[in-house]
């Protein structure tokens, strides 16, 4: 359930934990969101400056997000050079200046990887959990909000529309 690299959850180990998330989330009738986090063009960071580095980049880059959050969000290792974070009684207005204040430090610091000081960016995709869906819903939605704010220029944050929930009367 941890991520050996960044001693953060895993991706198993996130699903786990929101699944209870869930739970807690339709008894407080509270919102919260999912926030993907993807290292901008990582693959040069590594070509510059070799894999260990990249590794190194990595660790330093979940420390600044665990650092960055309550003890109540949950933070993972999605895989590779992306993170996923869950914020808890939290909705999308919420979510996004959270990812803005931690997209805003990232850019604004050069990580210190032994003597070079390498810039990264991060772009995130956001997404409100919606009670009457799945879990794997609203990652994906996330996931398509990430994939636009790549396709916009990487280094921003971009969340999904939420879509109108269906009332009868
Ligand atoms: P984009 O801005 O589109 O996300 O570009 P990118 O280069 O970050 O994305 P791409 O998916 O093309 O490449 C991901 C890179 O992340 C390549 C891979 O070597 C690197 N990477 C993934 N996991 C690790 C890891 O555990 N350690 C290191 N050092 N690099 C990793
Ligand atoms: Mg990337
Ligand atoms: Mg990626």
């Amino acid at each position: 359930r941890t991520d050996s690299l960044t001693g953060l959850l895993n991706r198993r180990g996130f699903l786990e934990k929101g699944e209870e998330e869930i739970e807690r989330s339709r008894r407080s009738r509270k919102p919260f969101c999912v926030v993907m986090a993807d290292a901008d063009h990582f693959k040069r960071i590594n070509d510059l400056h070799g894999h260990a580095a990249g590794d190194v980049a990595l660790q330093l880059l979940g420390d600044l997000l665990r650092g960055s959050l309550r003890a109540q969000d949950l933070v993972a290792r999605w895989g590779g050079e992306e993170f996923v974070l869950l914020l808890p009684e939290t909705d999308l207005h919420g979510a996004t200046q959270v990812a803005e204040s931690i997209r805003r430090s990232v850019a604004l610091l050069p990580l210190v990887v032994g003597q070079f000081e390498i810039p990264v960016t991060l772009s995130f995709g956001l997404a409100e959990h919606r009670p009457e869906r799945g879990l794997e819903v609203t990652i994906a939605h996330a996931d398509a909000a990430l994939y636009r704010a790549k396709a916009e220029g990487r280094d921003r944050v971009v969340a999904h529309p939420s879509v109108p929930v269906f009332t009868p009367k």
